[in-house]
């Protein structure tokens, strides 16, 4: 990477959304820190994509549901950082990366539960706390949650109240660090196509089509949806969205 370069850090960027979000942040000219949990190879391919349109890209393995491993990340991304660009900070982290639970409130095991709450809360409340100190004053974080923390759909109660979470520590963070110019912002979507859950929005005929009926667009969400709003939130024009939830789900549950 350049010297003077502007740098992403998106979590689970191998796959789906994140994958769309490194690809479109690369084309607004963002060099882009990817990781994977133990899909290297499609890590490997967004990465080749990033680098043949012209930007810089590297890809970490970071399993977001284990905190003790991410001083080791920290220190590995950052000593990259250091060496490619003369500074191991970053601009923006986008905290993606994660799983779906689908089991009734009655049937979800205590190993389920901390599974998920590790990934999608306590890893986003500590990997961003340790990013802290690398994420340039003016950097934005953005934090992918999804339209069940608003909407209730049975068999999501860990997951959504994780994203519900997360929610609110959008808005605690977007007043802690103000004082830096970080601005904070939650990014929630509606259901879409990807490998999320089993592949079931994309998959599953009958789900697909129960998620087109509830959508006042029509149709259930594509990855490509997605991306370029996290790409915005980047861009210097979205600089005074603080704090903010922002739904894209071409109106699901309305
Ligand atoms: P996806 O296609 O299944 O991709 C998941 C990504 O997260 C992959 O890059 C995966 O890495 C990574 N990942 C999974 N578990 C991880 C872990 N323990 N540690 C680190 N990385 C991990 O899912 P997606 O649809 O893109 O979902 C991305 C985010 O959007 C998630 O936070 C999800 O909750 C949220 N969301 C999704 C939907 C939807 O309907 N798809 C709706 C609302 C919100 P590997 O490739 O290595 O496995």
């Amino acid at each position: 990477m350049r010297s003077k370069t502007t740098v992403a850090l998106i979590t689970g960027g191998s796959r789906g959304l994140g994958r769309d979000m490194a690809l479109r942040l690369a084309e607004k000219g963002i060099d882009v820190i990817l990781t994977y949990n133990s899909n290297k190879t499609e890590a490997d391919h967004v990465v080749a994509a990033i680098k043949a349109a012209g930007r810089q890209a590297a890809a970490f393995q970071l399993d977001t549901g284990d905190t003790a491993s991410f001083d080791a990340f920290i220190r590995q991304v950052t000593g990259y950082l250091e060496q490619e660009t003369g500074s191991p900070n970053i601009d923006f982290l986008i905290n993606n990366a994660g799983i779906g639970l689908n089991k009734p409130f009655a049937e979800t095991s205590e190993e389920a539960f901390d599974t998920i709450v590790n990934i999608h809360f306590k890893g986003v409340y500590f990997l961003t706390q340790k990013a802290l100190p690398f994420i340039n004053d003016g950097g934005r974080i953005i934090n992918i949650s999804s339209g069940l923390a608003r909407f209730s759909f049975p068999g999501n109660s860990v997951y959504a109240a994780a994203k519900g979470a997360v929610e609110v520590l959008t808005r605690y963070l977007a007043k802690e660090l103000g004082a830096r110019r970080i601005a904070v912002n939650t990014v929630a979507p509606g259901a879409i196509a990807t490998d999320f859950g089993g592949g079931r929005t994309r998959d599953n005929k009958e789900v697909n089509a129960q998620i087109a009926g509830v959508t006042a667009l029509g149709r259930a969400g594509e990855a490509e949806d997605i991306g370029g709003v996290v790409a915005f939130l980047c861009s210097p024009e979205a600089g005074w969205i603080n704090a903010q939830r922002i739904e894209v789900s071409g109106g699901m549950m309305i």
